[in-house]
């Protein structure tokens, strides 16, 4: 798969991070638990917020959403969100028989400028290899049982290009604001790996 370029980790920019977080915790600086909210912050609230932007206006706009599955780079530019790993993006619709999932098999390539950083499992061996031989039974780790008629499509993230999963929008939100839309909009439903969230609040219940 020579064609399958990934963002190498930079090793040697973790390690020089790890030290410094050892030497501030060590003298005091910062504490261990704010390092680990201001983590939380980034990995589940600014940057997928982002990429929730992106979705309710594709659900409350059908030219934007048009113009999304043609051009996704360029459509998610008009927020403004570009940037490192964000240069070549596709988003893919679900659809209530066609469920998408994103992974990526050899590294972490993640879509930085919509969905901020990857989470630590979307990182770890199990995830990058079951995602693509039991992509149902990775689902149903998660809470998500699909039908056997639905359909998984498996997305391999690379460096030169980068998913976003585009989910339903949930039945009962005709009357919702892009903000309220947004705001039914996770990270793991633009990953693939759940449903865009209720009304009522529950867990992918959207069909
Ligand atoms: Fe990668």
């Amino acid at each position: 798969m020579s064609k399958h370029r990934h963002t190498e980790p930079p090793s040697d920019l973790v390690l020089r991070v790890k030290a410094l977080e050892s030497l501030l915790l060590e003298k005091g600086l910062v504490d261990a638990a704010a390092l680990d909210i201001l983590i939380d912050t980034y990995e589940n609230k600014v940057g997928p917020r982002n990429g929730a932007k992106v979705v309710a206006r594709a659900w409350a706009d059908p030219a934007y959403k048009t113009r999304l599955l043609a051009d996704a780079t360029t459509a998610i530019a008009e927020f403004g969100f570009v940037g490192r790993q964000g240069e070549d993006m596709l988003v893919v619709e679900n659809t209530p028989g066609i469920h998408n999932l994103t992974v990526c098999t050899l590294c972490s390539c993640y879509p930085w400028p919509v969905l901020g950083l990857p989470p630590v499992w979307y990182k770890a061996a199990p995830y990058r290899s079951r995602a693509v031989h039991d992509p149902r039974g990775v689902l149903r780790e998660f809470g998500l049982e699909l039908p056997e008629d639905v359909e998984i499509r498996v997305w391999d993230s690379t460096a030169e290009l980068r998913y976003l999963v585009l989910p339903e929008r949930p039945t009962g939100t005709e009357s919702f604001s892009e903000d309220e839309l947004a705001s039914l909009v996770t990270r793991d439903a633009m990953i693939g790996v759940a449903k865009a969230t209720a009304p009522d609040g529950t867990a992918g219940a959207n069909t």
